[in-house]
């Protein structure tokens, strides 16, 4: 029994999972570090290598490593390719997956059967089930996909939303700005902490911002002067090989400097070689617009939470790796005048992940208990349950698996609300636009959501009616079919004639807290109901699903 929890970072990975004592713990991996770069090594056409190796070898054989993926999640047309053979995005992260677990089993911990997730706040749709499908892919049973400023809020509120705190004092509200710079993403969350409840009241991010971006920047820095001291030697940028290297070089400097003031970095290549200085300074001067954007994205983060009563933020959390640069809480500081906690910025999100897992398993439990015994009808929820019933079942719970009561009750009592990251309609006829977009779940609203909108057939005896789901592209919600995301095509065939025009068809859009939107509709007077399926391409078909398994199981892992 048990849920993992399992960060699946752009850069870095960690698995962890509720100890003995109700703490989450992160699991050390063979390497002896917490994480896992997320990078894998395809080193032949039937063994693949993920993690520290991988990364190192990146150097050597750039073709075959493939790092950053989670940038391609919920892009269904792009493939890794290596040795005669494809990879979707979930497909190589599947191998990141397994590797975790597997680490887990040389660790002497019990084999990872089911798993939280998490993605960063702003992943929509596609990439949410791009994650599941990573999850299916590696064996494990997915019990949900959690936000990581989610799961950074919970690992840091869980210790301060328990019995101690008295939940009818005003001051037992807190209001959080999670600010999470990795190494390819960035995020920006407020969040509130009251009455037992975990709140996301607005998010903001950039899937394409994070500590990889420094790195680029830096290096690009490094070439030049690297040419101007080596005019007849090769760029090293123009090289993959050389340019893996003086990636490498830049993101060590970066770490450096994030200690020291100033370092060297020694760049030997194509014959040639260099010792170029760096102070702190420079590199701060050289990626000055990349933080400015993440004040920016903060900054209207904020605003959006303002829209929704938040006065003031009480504390800043600053999490990922990248948060590590003196910059960033400097900044920070400057912008908005918080002063930002460092707290355990490479490990809360699995840690999170881990205390949402054991929360999703306790109620899972209580809940087969109630409606065991008679106490609660089969398909309610638990909130539904009679207080004295769940107090004794919370008991029974503890009591089989020998964990305090205090610990479950306050497992299942603490509440966690999200919000959709983006927004999500059908593209409908309009008598004033022509074909346009009708927004039924909006940006930055409380999940879980349950809309029905009706709309109506355009003329009598229409006999098939077309469904097009789409997502918000971008930060507004425009109602132009260019500014969205086709997400599914659905069709309601063969109506037989004799309706009238305007005949309803009612549209359900329903979202959990995982963010995966599932969409019925229904010509209500001819009792039909429609049968969606994704849009062409959008998704992998049966047989690459099946192809990619096979391919995932096959592929060994090598070790060293
Ligand atoms: P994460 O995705 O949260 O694991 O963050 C990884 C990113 O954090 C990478 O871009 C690292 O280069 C960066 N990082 C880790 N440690 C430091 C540090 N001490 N100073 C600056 N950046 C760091």
């Amino acid at each position: 029994m048990g849920v993992y929890g399992i960060d699946l970072g752009t850069t870095n990975s960690a698995i962890a999972r509720i100890d003995a004592d109700g703490r989450p713990e992160v699991m050390i991996g063979m390497n002896g570090e917490p994480t896992i770069p997320s990078v894998v090594l395809f080193a032949s056409a039937f063994d693949h290598l993920v993690g520290e190796g991988a990364r190192r070898q990146a150097r050597l054989d750039p073709e075959h490593v493939c790092a950053l993926v989670k940038r391609r999640m919920g892009d269904a047309e792009w493939r890794f390719a290596a040795h005669g053979t494809t990879w979707s995005a979930p497909a190589v992260s599947a191998l990141i997956l397994k590797s975790l677990a597997a680490d887990v089993e040389f660790g002497g911990g019990e084999p990872v059967g089911r798993a939280v997730i998490t993605v960063p706040a702003y992943f929509g749709d596609e990439e949410r089930r791009a994650t599941i499908q990573a999850g299916t892919y590696a064996g494990f049973d997915v019990a949900g996909v959690l936000s990581e400023p989610i799961a950074a809020a919970l690992s840091y509120g869980f210790g301060r939303l328990d019995g101690s705190v008295d939940v009818g004092k005003s001051d037992a509200r807190e209001t959080v700005l999670v600010y999470d710079l990795g190494g390819g993403t960035f995020d920006a969350t407020v969040i509130e902490l009251a009455d037992r409840r975990i709140s996301v009241l607005a998010v903001e991010g950039d899937h394409q911002l994070g500590g990889a971006d420094w790195d680029e920047r830096i290096a690009l820095y490094l070439s030049q002067q690297f040419c101007a001291a080596n005019p007849d030697a090769e760029d090293p940028l123009d090289d993959s090989a050389g340019s893996q290297m003086l990636v490498l070089a830049a993101e060590q400097a970066k770490r450096e400097l994030s200690e020291a003031e100033r370092t060297e970095v020694v760049i030997a290549h194509d014959g040639a070689r260099a010792v170029v200085p760096l102070t702190r300074a420079e590199v701060e001067s050289m990626t000055a617009s990349l933080m400015r954007r993440t004040v920016d994205l903060t900054r209207d983060c904020l605003a959006a939470a303002a829209k929704r009563g938040v006065a003031s933020v009480d504390r800043l959390l600053l999490v990922g790796g990248s948060s590590r640069m003196p910059m960033v809480e400097r900044e920070l500081r400057k912008e908005f005048g918080l002063d930002g906690e460092l707290r355990d910025p490479d490990l809360s999100v699995a840690r999170g992940a881990a205390l949402y897992g054991e929360k999703l398993e306790m109620e899972r439990l209580i809940l087969a208990d109630l409606m065991t015994r008679g106490r609660l009808r089969d398909g309610s929820p638990l909130r539904e349950a009679a207080p004295a019933d769940l107090e004794q079942s919370v008991a029974r719970v503890a009591a089989s698996f020998g964990q305090p009561v205090g610990l479950v009750r306050r497992m299942v009592e603490i509440q966690v609300d999200t919000v959709v990251s983006r927004g999500f309609g059908v593209l409908a006829l309009n008598s004033q636009y022509g074909l346009a977009a009708a927004w039924l779940v909006h940006r930055n609203q409380t999940l879980p959501v349950r809309v029905r909108r009706s709309f109506g057939t355009v003329r009598e005896d229409q006999d098939q009616i077309e469904l097009t789901v789409v997502e918000q592209q971008g930060q507004a919600a425009s109602m132009r079919p260019e500014d969205t995301k086709v997400l599914i095509e659905g069709r309601i065939r063969g109506i037989p004639p004799g309706y009238p025009a305007d005949s309803e068809v009612r549209v359900t859009f329903e979202m959990g807290f995982d963010g995966v939107l599932h969409v019925t509709a229904h010509h209500v007077d001819a009792d039909m109901p429609l049968t969606l399926s994704a849009q062409t391409g959008a998704t992998l078909s049966q047989a690459d699903v099946a192809r990619e398994l096979d391919q995932v199981q096959r592929t060994r892992r090598r070790t060293g």
